[in-house]
């Protein structure tokens, strides 16, 4: 990421285990038939912020109802019992996996709605998982891997290729969407430069690539790829700028939300220039006139997604 959008991002908590190709903000559950996990990735650190256990406890469940077993030998059980213990079993996990789904949605929200990661044995994850309400659940990113008995360095190690290829995943699909919407979107740089200067684009994609050059001019900042030395606005001087110099100032001035995509995805927008956007719903600036005064565009838009 350029260094120039990096800044504008809060100081991270420097902590836990480096997993260094996760760009995003994930709440993660490791879990197993014992114990469930709970973990922060975000600004590339995995944390433990949680534990807690999914043992099934049989102990306290009456003899006359299932019959005579011990846990271990359950497998030798037929018939009836069997039935019984494995339904009660069973309608115990759902419960646990509907607590653990309520646990993941408190992390997910309050940590600015981090994309939730479940980690487990396949069967386990997918019950998890429909527990989960939308949009949690759909942005829900699978690992069937049982890796319960397994340290931080390791889940962070295993985790940092699957997320860094969900990532590129779903960057992909942002720029393919964009390209091939008919309406709303706009590509190419001298037009991306220009809306964001006038606060028309809501969300820019843009290739991660060194840079481009503009002029901005001293006094009024209107800033454009020409090499004119003048302003043609105000007339006044104009200087060498980079755009991702310029960039973080646009984002805080527009709550433009900004997505670096890398990758084929960075290849196929570098098609088109490298930049491309999502403009504004036309509802949004017809509010903005009806508006109380003092009021402007920031104010009536939500944050995030
Ligand atoms: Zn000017």
């Amino acid at each position: 990421m350029p260094a120039a959008i990096a800044s504008q991002m809060p100081v991270p908590k420097r902590e836990g285990v480096p997993v260094r190709n996760a760009g995003g903000r994930y709440a993660v559950v490791v879990t197993d038939h014992h114990a469930a996990r709970f973990f922060l990735l975000s600004q590339g650190y995995l944390r433990q912020v949680g534990e807690r256990s999914t043992e099934v406890d049989v102990s306290q469940w009456k003899q006359k109802d299932l019959g005579h077993f011990a846990a271990e030998a359950i497998q030798k059980t037929r018939g009836p019992n069997r039935d019984a213990f494995a339904h009660r079993i069973d309608a115990r996990y759902r419960q646990i996996c509907r607590e653990l789904a309520a646990q993941l949605m408190t992390l997910s929200n309050g940590n600015g709605q981090a994309t939730p990661v479940l980690v487990g044995p396949d069967r386990l994850i997918r019950v998890l998982q429909s527990k989960l309400l939308e949009p949690y659940r759909k942005a829900t990113v699978l690992v069937a891997k049982d890796l319960g008995g397994d340290s931080s360095e390791r889940i962070g190690f295993e985790l940092d290729s699957i997320l860094e290829q969900h990532e590129r995943a779903q960057e992909l699909a942002r720029v393919k969407q964009l390209l091939g919407a008919r309406r709303g979107a706009v590509t190419g740089p001298d037009e991306i430069f220009a809306r964001l200067q006038k606060g028309t684009i809501h969300t820019l994609l843009a290739a991660n690539q060194p840079d481009w050059e503009l002029h901005q001019c001293v006094a009024c900042g209107l800033a454009d790829r020409s090499a004119d030395p003048v302003c043609p606005a105000c007339g006044a001087e104009r200087k060498k700028v980079r755009f991702w110099e310029l960039l973080p100032k646009l984002v805080a001035e527009h709550q433009v939300k900004t997505e670096i995509v890398n990758g084929e995805a960075a290849r196929l927008l570098l098609a088109v220039g490298g930049l491309g956007g999502w403009l504004r719903p036309r509802t949004i600036s017809s509010k903005k006139k009806r508006a109380p005064a003092g009021r402007g565009l920031a104010g009536s838009r939500a944050e995030g997604r």
